[in-house]
């Protein structure tokens, strides 16, 4: 039998309850542990005297006890001080046993390792290190850097350590059969170690090898490794796509007379990009595979007609449309576009959000289970499992850059009837740069919509002192006097959403006193999402002049008539999304202005932030701008919640890696199809395929 394919159990010192730990871990064979790569290294390997410690340093040391005490006052802690003759340093213990305290009497010498802090009194400390009381310095270093593993509740690092070891000595032995799945010819053109090699230097580093060394990346073992799990992650993309395109879709008529009807009711032509894109829409929806669709498009390119179009097809021949939004704002706004948009033609459009409850809830999953509703339009609640839809022919997402390749993948098992699934449509306004995207999106179809609708203007954008804040008020005056609306927007750092409401509130109360005669609304974040929803559709139909607002209205909202927008603390924000905030003005005829207030004094790279949107209009610039400040790992990593998790690769120190990540994806596909799913299943363990989110 294949010594790599038995169950980690036959490994010595793993037990029934490491066995369970493990397989938490999706670790359940020996090879399973060899792909169980650490995430850090400690050093051990030489002991540092302590004169030459300071705060922040993880290292081992040795001393001498000099007295160990439990103070009577405060909370009950063990302190111990050591020395070494060059320095004294402080082991604190919060939990504690009586035979340790006993342990550590004067004299006794110890060695331990953990993490400096400056502790008080300015001397150092070492809170809970780890620590062994020893009789002489001889055996107590390591001959190399430590592997730290990633562990779950229960399980030890020295079990899973000790487990790791003997699975890479089985690897190494002749007979063992660990395929190297990367063709020789890869390996050559990238000069990429051979598998076992590169196992062998991230499981058990060289001796003279560094932390640093091993964590930028520059060794080609650690760079084979990263490359061959990004490879991991574009390979279940592309082999998601393949599978799915294998299955059965609803072949979509056009109805000419229905799509004529459709266009009249519109105020506008299509442009030339929309054409373009409901071309592509039209030929895959008229196929019998599914489409897998990802429409890109700047914020006001107009892609909601456009999946208006989509749903039309569908409508056309008898089947029903589901329309996920982000948020319940937006939901509403789509539901009245598309209530407004197919009112001649006898379309039923329902609305399902968290909101909805009691009877009227019922009465949507009733009239979405016989089929009387046509285009269902709601949240994320649209796909809980009460809903039962009869026909589903069209799953359209919108501001897909909300939710995760995760719920993107969940939803492809939703709303098969029979053989047959449905279409899918999905929408971004946040255009990725070409080489992520590969990661990201390497499961669908990429359309393009570059062009705005004819008429528009490009936002001007002027960047302020906050201590401008009185003449803002007055620009506010003469624009509602000229009969325009404005946007306030209090931004502050993202993790605070109450006081982000604060903050609102408060510029609010400013302005209502500063402006009498101007109407005022605002929305945030804490608000009922019918006072939300109230307040916005009273602003949309001009009941107020002036909204201030937190970044809750980021998504997707239109209002052409507003043409002014302040943005205060603007430094605080990255660039996509002070994009996305502006893109709410510049949709009517009108000229339109963004106001970007900061704090000063302003930082070397928020004065060039600014300065790039104030010099450029266009989304698929300002993104990659974005992603060479902020890093790819910041830019997909923070918000995109159901994003891969990596084991070794790094999107900010491997983004050089992803250009030939795709080449070798297509590689693999033509020539090596076999390799794939070996690949796949040697990275992505069940715990890792997006199933989690
Ligand atoms: P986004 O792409 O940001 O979702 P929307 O679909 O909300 O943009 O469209 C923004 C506004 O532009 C809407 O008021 C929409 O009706 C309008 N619009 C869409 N297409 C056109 C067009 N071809 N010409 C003029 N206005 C258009
Ligand atoms: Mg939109």
């Amino acid at each position: 039998m294949d010594i790599l394919a038995q169950p980690v159990a036959s490994l010595a010192g793993v037990g029934p309850k490491s066995v369970i730990h493990l397989e938490k871990l999706g670790i359940k064979t020996v090879q399973d542990l060899l792909f169980h790569l650490p995430h850090r290294y400690e050093d051990r390997t030489k002991v540092y005297p302590m004169h030459t410690l300071c705060a922040g340093m993880s290292v081992l040391t040795v001393g001498t006890v000099e007295f160990t005490d439990v103070p009577m006052q405060g909370r009950r802690t063990l302190l111990c001080r050591i020395s070494d003759g060059t320095g004294a340093l402080t082991l604190k213990f919060f939990h504690f046993t009586a035979r340790q305290q006993s342990a550590l009497t004067a004299g006794t010498l110890v060695s331990c390792f953990g993490e400096i802090r400056n502790g008080y009194q300015g001397l150092l400390e070492l809170v809970h290190p780890e620590y062994k009381v020893i009789s002489n310095t001889q055996n107590i270093t390591e001959p190399c850097l430590t592997p730290i593993y990633p562990l779950t509740e229960g399980l030890k690092q020295s079990t899973i350590r000790k487990a790791v070891e003997q699975a890479l000595a089985l690897c190494l032995t002749d007979d063992s059969k660990l395929v190297d799945w990367l063709p020789q010819s890869l390996l050559n053109q990238f000069v990429y170690p051979s598998l076992k090699e590169a196992l062998q230097l991230i499981h058990q580093p060289e001796e003279h090898m560094s932390a640093e060394q091993l964590q930028y990346g520059e060794l080609p073992a650690l760079k084979r490794l990263a490359f061959e799990e990004l490879l991991a992650h574009h390979l279940l993309l592309l082999s998601n796509k393949s599978r799915i395109k294998k299955w059965q879709a609803p072949v979509f008529k056009v109805d000419q007379n229905r799509v004529d009807q459709f266009v009249s009711t519109l105020s506008f032509q299509f442009t030339s990009a929309q054409k373009r894109v409901i071309d592509e829409i039209v030929a895959d929806c008229t196929s019998s595979q599914p489409m897998l669709r990802l429409v890109q498009g700047d914020v006001g390119s107009g892609k909601t007609v456009v999946a208006a179009y989509a749903a039309l097809l569908a409508l056309s021949t008898d089947y029903q449309v589901a329309l996920m939004a982000p948020t319940e704002l937006l939901a509403e706004q789509h539901f009245r576009n598309f209530t407004q948009w197919f009112e001649k033609s006898e379309v039923e459009v329902v609305s399902l959000t968290g909101q909805l409850k009691g009877k009227a809830r019922d009465k949507s999953l009733d009239m979405i289970e016989t089929g009387v509703a046509d285009i269902v339009i709601g949240t994320h609640a649209l796909f809980q499992d009460k809903v039962n839809f009869k026909k589903l022919g069209l799953i359209i997402i919108d501001e897909q850059h909300r939710f995760g390749v995760g719920q993107r993948l969940a939803l492809r098992e939703k709303g098969q009837i029979g053989d047959v699934r449905p279409h899918q449509l999905v929408m971004t306004a946040t255009p990725i740069p070409r080489t992520l995207a590969m990661l990201q999106y390497s499961d669908l179809d990429i359309s393009i919509i570059d062009e705005l609708p004819s008429g528009r203007q490009p936002v001007v954008t002027r960047v302020l002192k906050a201590d401008r804040r009185e003449d803002v008020v007055q620009k506010i005056k003469k624009w509602t006097d000229n009969k325009h609306q404005t946007y306030w927007v209090c931004t502050l750092i993202e993790e605070s959403d109450v006081l982000q409401c604060e903050a609102a509130e408060k510029t609010f109360e400013m302005l209502v006193k500063a402006l009498p005669t101007v109407r005022i609304g605002l929305v945030h974040g804490r608000m009922k999402s019918k006072d939300k929803d109230g307040v916005m559709q009273g602003f949309k139909n001009h009941e107020y002049d002036l909204l201030v607002a937190t970044t809750v209205i980021e998504v997707g909202v239109d209002v052409p008539n507003a043409s002014l927008m302040i943005i205060e603390n603007a430094e605080r924000l990255g660039l996509s999304q002070l994009h996305q905030l502006r893109g709410r003005v510049g949709r009517g005829k009108e000229e339109s202005f963004c106001l970007l207030m900061y704090k000063a004094p302003l930082s070397q790279v928020g004065k060039y932030r600014l300065g790039v949107l104030r010099e450029s209009n266009d989304g698929f610039f300002i993104a990659e701008k974005d992603l060479e400040l902020r890093g790819p790992g910041d830019v997909m990593g923070t918000r995109q919640t159901g994003l891969m998790q990596l084991k070794i690769a790094n999107l900010n120190r491997d983004v050089a890696l992803l250009e030939s990540v795709q080449e070798a994806g297509k590689l693999l596909c033509e020539q090596y199809p076999e390799t794939i799913q070996p690949i796949i299943d040697r990275w992505l363990n069940q715990a890792t395929q997006y199933s989690e989110v």
